[in-house]
């Protein structure tokens, strides 16, 4: 079995598990003990891989760039999740979890969101498959996010603000897992990243795994073997990077890079270089690497992109920091800025500002002419329109 899958009791090395209060407990528990025999059922996994193929637009291609590749000495493949409907690779989780929510009888779904990505991947999947959608957002992020709050409206969802402690992504976090804790019979949590309780690290894991299936399958046919010598991703809490990650975890020969981002520098206590500043804890239901105080407080994380502002990692990463299997790297605001206006002008791609931060990674990797690389691509940049007008130096 890999080192690097989850063990029986849910854990990746030290750490994982399920930190949960005991009135969570039947929820998590039924979602345990069934996510296993639904995903590995053939119908689901028909359901699943058709709306993949229709609905998202899978597989995204496998691009080579050819000018991105001139520039930094080596053969630069990019992952095009931006293709993906929706934008970004959240919606392979969304699809997951909608069609295993289905299969236990549930009826509802809720879910929680920062700067509102998921939370409009998860009311695209109520609309497809009819299911009520409410969606916990903190009362400050729904002001500094109004498109993705209409969004989530229009595809028929109900945004409720959360208006407990910092108003933000944590407080929204709370609130979702009080109306579970209230409605476990007909209600399913569907979590946006490879975080919280097990199973669901292992869960939207495998949901993104499609990511590096394809990928092997592509390089062969581009390059003549499936194996990049190097697969880079950014990591907020960890799915997209999971996902092209996980055909390659237990291949030696594929240097893994992970980019962190680290806001304002990884000094600057603005920051979200989790990996860098964190230490091991218990956060949003499993034990991973958190940013903390030393009485165990959260610190608040800041990053230029919403979608890594996260004060932890997924206990898959913290794994694969902890073992030296992946490579962690910080990129601060300005440099995923430049990276970000680098790609749009050498191939005409403007990259989600998170995906930008996996770009500025190639100036701190030692690369050869032949080395191949896959850069995953998690989503275009329309959304990051305002970040980029006010960061101004294109
Ligand atoms: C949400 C998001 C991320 C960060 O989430 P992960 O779970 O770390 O993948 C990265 N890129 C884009 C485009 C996103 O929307």
């Amino acid at each position: 079995m890999s080192k690097y899958a989850v063990d029986e009791r849910g854990y990746y090395g030290k750490f994982g598990g399920a930190f949960i209060p005991e009135m969570l407990y039947p929820n998590v528990e039924e979602l345990k003990n069934n996510y296993l025999e639904i995903i590995g059922d053939p119908d689901f996994q028909e359901e699943f891989r058709a709306l993949l193929k229709d609905y998202v637009g899978r597989p995204t291609p496998l691009y080579f760039a050819k000018r991105l590749s001139e520039k930094y000495g080596a053969k630069i493949y990019l992952k095009r999740e931006d293709l993906c409907h929706t934008g970004a690779h959240k919606v392979n989780n969304t699809i997951g979890q909608i069609l295993l929510a289905k299969r236990l009888g549930k009826k509802k779904i809720i879910a929680e969101t920062g700067a509102g990505q998921h939370g409009v991947a998860t009311a695209t999947v109520c609309a497809l498959a009819g299911l009520e959608c409410k969606v916990y957002m903190g009362a400050v992020d729904m002001e500094r996010q109004k498109p993705n709050v209409e969004r989530m409206r229009i595809l028929g969802a109900e945004v409720i603000p959360a208006e407990s402690g910092s108003r933000t992504l944590k407080d929204a976090t709370n609130e979702a897992m009080r109306h579970w804790i209230n409605n476990p019979q007909d209600t399913h949590y569907i979590i946006g990243s490879v975080v919280g309780p097990h199973p669901y690290p292992d869960m939207v894991t495998r949901f993104q795994a499609v990511i590096s299936e394809e990928v092997k399958k592509q390089l062969k046919e581009a390059e003549g073997r499936e194996n990049p010598d190097y697969v880079v991703a950014c990591v907020g809490g960890g799915s997209n990077a999971a996902g092209i990650y996980y055909h390659y975890l237990d291949n030696p020969d594929v240097k893994i890079i992970a980019a962190e981002a680290a806001g304002k520098g990884v000094e600057s206590g603005e920051t979200a270089a989790t990996t860098f500043k964190g230490t091991p804890g218990v956060l949003h239901g499993s034990m991973t690497l958190l940013m903390q105080t030393t009485d165990g407080q959260v610190v608040e994380p800041y990053s230029i992109s919403a979608g890594l502002d996260y004060p932890g990692i997924g206990p898959l990463h913290a794994h694969l920091f902890e073992t030296g299997r992946a490579k962690f790297i910080a990129v601060d605001d300005e440099n995923s800025m430049k990276a970000g206006i680098e790609l749009s002008r050498l191939e005409g791609i403007i990259p989600a500002v998170e995906s930008a931060h996996a770009f500025s990674a190639l100036n701190q990797l030692d690369l050869n002419e032949n080395d191949v690389v896959v850069i995953n691509l998690s989503g275009r940049g329309d959304k990051d329109l305002q970040t980029y007008i006010n960061w101004g130096k294109y």
